[in-house]
């Protein structure tokens, strides 16, 4: 039993939040839960997190670091009948105070996360003078019909779940996905609680530890099918890697001296090396208000809802598309998992319901993120905490959309500042201008959280963990944050600013010695030459690329010019981007790659099927081959600019000899219309095929260029946006280093160059793999240009192909990334 009935409180009264806390965490004492100093910890957790659910219904519990001082897991209710302000708004009439050791307590949460949808009964279990009634209701035992716990389908099967943290986020997330494959029902059971195997929190909620026998049982047509395909998986153990392992290693290594600090710092975690002196700023999120009624009737206020959602997921769409051109797919993959929440049927099940009972659309959806989001962080689980925050983050981003009114929305800083935060979300940073962050220190979060990971990315000093005491810091303090260290210097000395100045213009005078040399060729040991060209996506990329060091631009992704728009633009402004981006390079030669919509890049005012296999379907040069009239459009608008600069033309995701001619003689067709010059005709190189044609493609075209981020999709058959298979889809795989040299090899035959355009081209050891393969142009993101030039400086050609050679004789990526 989880809790004693002498462990709830009815009738009793508390003057305010902390008083409650005390009251609960003294029924805790009481009941020999937990030694007295755990409810410090539960005051602690207050200032980090907010464990009000909704429905007049807050958790308090401590700090996972604390854990210690839990004696035995247990639970403690203190019923308010008057209620007492827990947040400015929010009156909380059930005290339910934790102490879990584990995760036995999942129970009391998933039977809370039940009464949360239901107004009436929460309201009941706040006048009740009966602590057996509350007892029996978060045991789970009173619930009424249409909550029952369903029966198992007919056909399923039993499984104990081996991995040492449960059924958590990834191997839930990977078990939906292959649940969603199927249309028949899929449910799964633990003990007397079932969920949906189509819903990850309906998954999470489950509370699956190592050791545990769940039963999946399914109906429909194809229920076998799925049976033995998620039987299958769980047997393989479901993605199921140490995910903080993984993360960890990529850590990168401090480049700043170590500092020995003399005054008060706070130690946290060290999630992203470099030092920074400046004054703090906390960041605050501006509060969202809904009103609990309907403006609407049910109809229009689900209607509501809908829209909203669809809203939500074009952002979304967005930031992921941002954010893979800025900093890569593993890091992109943050949106695109945000992105299930708002279809999980459980969620979407429960709002609804809300609606129903004549809530407004806010409230409702409010209610149900906050209420499912809290239930996960209170797991004290580092992985599930990172959905809670997730959750919290995608379902504000909904909120927003739906809300009456946000009241002091905080404005972003503008001038160069150091930022505290409890943990920022993947929107949060996506909205903050990395010129004014000097560094980060967070709260909670681990060295795997979204914060440091967008921090490293960014090249952020950055501090994680660091405990609530950060965020009673004022405004304006001075301090020195060492994410080498892993410290926040609250009250340094002198010397400790002059030692951290040292360090931090150490580090600088490396960043500016880099810098300088961007501009210079990247010329071997040797004398060979490679060039490095910037991937862009715009006008303002273009300048920035000049800036950083680019030798011109490889790929201009022009399907940006297509996204965030409710229509095509005209020729006219495809002609005035080319010419100002061919202004910004002033001399230097631009491929222009021809529109490659389809796939992950979907515009709404370009209507197209939705397809089984959108990476497989009309993308690309098949979509302007459908559409010639937008195809006709976008190379009048090219053919136009190339009086003004060296630009050159690519085609993407060629796979057919029959598809390049047709855009060739498209092309020439336009190219006489305009009168405009000869011009340079490339294809990409991202489709198997078009490696195995690539004798007679060479023949055709002046130059390659290889997209390593699709031909390895392709080539390995793995999704390039698949959050879990994303680690598999390494460009530095003996397969696609195989597939290059043959394309090299067909070039040189022909005489013709190439280039490569990929994500790989741009990681310092794939650019010396590239190089050594015989690929002349390298085609990188803009914050990795210096980088990239600096490392091909530091090798001969000789030792790139011996590298190389090695690489191919590799059967692993492991073996190839252990090479160096
Ligand atoms: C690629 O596929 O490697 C490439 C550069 O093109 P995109 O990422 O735009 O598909
Ligand atoms: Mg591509």
């Amino acid at each position: 039993m989880l809790f004693k009935e002498s462990a709830i409180e009815v009738g009793a009264q508390a003057e305010n939040k902390a008083d409650a806390i005390r009251k609960v965490g003294a029924l805790l004492v009481k009941s020999g839960n937990i030694e007295p100093g755990y409810v410090d910890s539960m005051m602690a957790r207050e200032e980090v997190a907010n464990t009000f659910l909704g429905n007049g219904i807050s958790i308090p519990h401590g700090i996972p670091k604390d854990r210690d001082l839990i004696k035995q897991t247990g639970v403690a209710v203190l019923q308010l009948p008057q209620g007492v302000e827990w947040n400015e708004g929010e009156i909380a009439h059930l005290v339910v105070g934790i102490a879990a050791k584990s995760d036995e307590h999942l129970t009391v949460l998933s039977n809370l996360t039940d009464v949360l949808g239901d107004a009436d009964e929460a309201a009941r279990l706040a006048t009740t003078d009966d602590a057996g009634e509350i007892a029996q209701r978060l045991s789970g035992g009173q619930l009424s019909p249409s909550e029952e716990t369903p029966e198992d389908y007919d056909e399923g099967f039993d499984f104990t779940v081996t991995s040492p943290h449960g059924l958590h986020a990834r191997p839930a997330t990977a078990l939906v996905d292959i649940a969603k494959v199927f249309d028949a029902n899929v449910r799964v059971r633990n003990g007397n609680k079932a969920g949906d195997a189509k819903s990850l929190i309906g998954l999470l909620k489950l509370g699956i530890d190592n050791g545990t026998t769940i039963r999946v049982s399914a109906e429909g047509t194809d229920a076998i099918k799925a049976l033995a395909a998620i039987q299958t998986a769980l047997e393989e153990g479901l993605e199921d890697e140490d995910e903080a392992q993984a993360e960890a290693a990529n850590v990168p290594i401090s480049r700043a001296n170590k500092v020995q600090y003399e005054g008060q710092t706070i130690t946290g975690i060290s999630a992203s090396p470099g030092i920074a002196i400046g004054s703090v700023t906390t960041f605050r999120r501006g509060r969202i208000v809904v009103e609990e009624k309907a403006h609407q009737d049910v109809s229009a206020e689900q209607e509501r809802l809908n829209s909203a959602l669809a809203s939500s997921k074009d952002e979304l769409s967005t930031l992921y598309r941002d954010m893979l051109n800025k900093s890569g797919a593993a890091k992109a993959a943050i949106f695109k998992a945000q992105t299930e929440f708002l279809d999980d049927p459980e969620m979407l099940r429960d709002a609804r319901a809300l609606i129903a009972k004549g809530h407004s659309a806010g409230w409702s959806w409010q209610q149900t993120y906050e209420g499912h989001a809290a239930a996960l962080s209170a797991m004290q689980d580092e992985i599930l905490s990172a959905r809670a925050l997730d959750l919290r983050d995608v379902g504000r981003r909904l909120l927003k959309l739906l809300a009456d009114k946000v009241e002091d929305d905080p404005e972003l800083p503008d001038s160069p500042i150091i930022l505290l935060a409890d943990d920022l979300t993947p929107s949060d940073t996506a909205g903050l201008d990395p010129k004014f962050v000097l560094g980060l220190c967070t709260a909670s979060g681990g060295p795997t959280s979204h914060t440091a990971i967008i921090a490293r990315s960014l090249d952020i000093p950055a501090v994680v963990s660091a405990g609530p005491n950060i965020l009673s810091m004022s405004d304006g303090a001075t301090v020195i944050l060492d994410g080498s260290a892993g410290v926040l210097v609250i009250q340094p000395t002198r010397n400790d600013n002059a030692q951290a100045e040292e360090a931090f213009k150490a580090h600088q005078r490396q960043v500016i010695a880099d810098r300088l040399a961007c501009y210079q060729p990247a010329i071997m040991t040797d004398g060979e030459r490679i060039e490095v060209v910037a991937n862009i996506g715009s006008v303002d990329e273009a300048k920035s690329a000049v800036e950083a060091g680019g030798e011109g631009v490889g790929l201009l992704r022009t399907e940006f010019q297509f996204l965030q728009r409710d229509t095509e633009p005209s020729e006219a402004e495809q002609y005035e981007a080319c010419s100002a981006m061919m202004k910004a390079l002033n001399g230097l030669p631009m491929i222009v790659r021809t529109l490659d919509i389809g796939g992950d890049k979907d515009v709404p005012y370009l209507p197209m099927p939705q397809e089984m296999n959108p990476f497989l379907g009309v993308r690309g040069i098949r979509l302007c081959l459908q559409r010639e009239d937008l195809f006709r459009t976008q190379l009048r608008a090219i053919l136009r600019a190339s009086s003004q600069g060296p630009i050159r033309i690519m085609y993407p995701m060629i796979a057919t000899m029959e598809e390049l001619l047709a855009a060739k003689a498209i092309t020439e067709e336009v190219r006489l219309e305009v009168g405009a010059g000869p011009i340079e005709i490339g294809m990409m190189i991202e489709i198997p095929s078009a490696v195995m044609m690539a004798e007679d493609f060479a023949k055709e075209v002046d130059f390659f260029s290889i997209g390593t981020n699709d031909l390895t999709q392709y080539a390995l058959a793995v999704d390039r946006m698949h959050p879990q298979l994303a680690k598999m889809a390494d460009g530095l795989h003996p397969s696609v280093l195989r597939l290059i040299r043959k394309t090299v090899e067909a070039a040189d035959a022909a005489g013709i160059w190439v280039g490569a355009c990929g994500g790989i081209a741009g990681d310092p050891m794939g650019a010396v793999i590239l190089s050594g393969l015989g690929v002349r142009e390298l085609s990188v993101s803009i914050p990795a240009i210096a980088a990239v030039k600096a490392k091909v400086r530091t090798v001969s050609m000789d030792e790139a192909r011996d590298l190389a050679a090695r690489a191919l004789a590799c059967t692993k990526a492991s073996d190839v990334r252990a090479l160096v």
